[in-house]
């Protein structure tokens, strides 16, 4: 399950806004920044090997829509917010499926439209259980019995007619339970840019953050539910009652334990 690149959520919602009240100048340079920051990544990780081509037709051709998209609405729906913030994660899924073609890993990118099934609250919506999982299992199981690793996109959803709706932001915890719940997994580790789990945020100083090593579900969905941004608030909802053990460990540094979230010693 893959999240937006760092920052981009945050830059499509600014252009959406900008696209709102006519700041075009401004909104088109953001998007032209945004475009060759993922070109840059793009290029970080193909190194000009050119493997692969059908990724990086898929990222402009995500760009291209994104601008037409844009372009052609004037007259904004509270799912077109959605829709063009969630292009973040589209984006994201091409750089992580050209990562794992050049290792050799199988896989095929899956779009979360066709997997999640939502309710009609956009820009917060809840995951519909029953009709998600009965999904989950038709386009999932198959492709991983075949061995190939599905590469799907987080932070949003579908509502039953077909609307691109989003889950939250910090929604992509969200999405990866939910597949672990209708799949049955034993274990979810959620990346962040932080070691685990704290009593306090990490990233302010003096506030004698300590270090959480493990957590019942109750405790971190209190945390959660208190503000704290490391999960999302309903990312736990669904595990405690399939037992499925949740890790929250540092991207950068994968060698360390981090956080442990599960029922806790009996
Ligand atoms: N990209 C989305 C956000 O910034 C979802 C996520 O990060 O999980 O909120
Ligand atoms: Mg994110």
């Amino acid at each position: 399950v893959v999240s937006a690149m760092c920052g981009v959520t945050d830059k499509l919602i600014s252009i959406f806004n900008k696209y709102k009240s006519n700041d075009l100048l401004s909104a088109k340079e953001e998007l032209l920044q945004l475009y060759q920051s993922h070109m840059k990544a793009f290029d970080k990780i193909d190194l000009k090997q050119k493997k692969c081509i059908q990724e990086s037709k898929n990222l402009q051709s995500l760009f291209g829509e994104l601008i037409v998209d844009l372009t052609v609405k004037r007259n904004y729906k509270s799912w077109d917010y959605d829709f063009v913030i969630s292009f973040g994660e589209r984006f994201a899924v091409q750089l992580l499926s050209c990562a794992l073609s050049k290792l050799n890993v199988p896989s095929k990118y899956i779009d979360s439209s066709r997997l999640i099934i939502t309710n009609n609250e956009f820009g917060n919506s809840k995951v519909l259980m029953k009709e998600t999982k009965v999904k989950i299992e038709e386009v999932l199981f198959p492709m991983i019995m075949d061995g190939i690793v599905p590469v799907v996109t987080g932070f949003y959803g579908s509502t039953k007619d077909g609307r691109v709706a989003t889950l939250g932001r910090g929604g992509s915890d969200y999405s990866a339970t939910i597949l672990a719940h209708a799949l049955d997994a034993q274990e979810v580790i959620l990346w962040k840019e932080v070691d685990g789990v704290f009593s306090h945020d990490p990233q302010k100083k003096g506030n004698g953050a300590k270090f959480l090593p493990q957590l019942t579900y109750a405790e971190a969905i209190k945390l959660a539910k208190n503000g704290a941004k490391i999960i999302h608030p309903h990312a736990l909802d669904s595990m405690a009652s399939k037992d499925i053990v949740v890790w929250v460990k540092n991207t950068f540094k994968p060698n360390l334990t981090g956080t442990k979230i599960w029922k806790g010693i009996a």
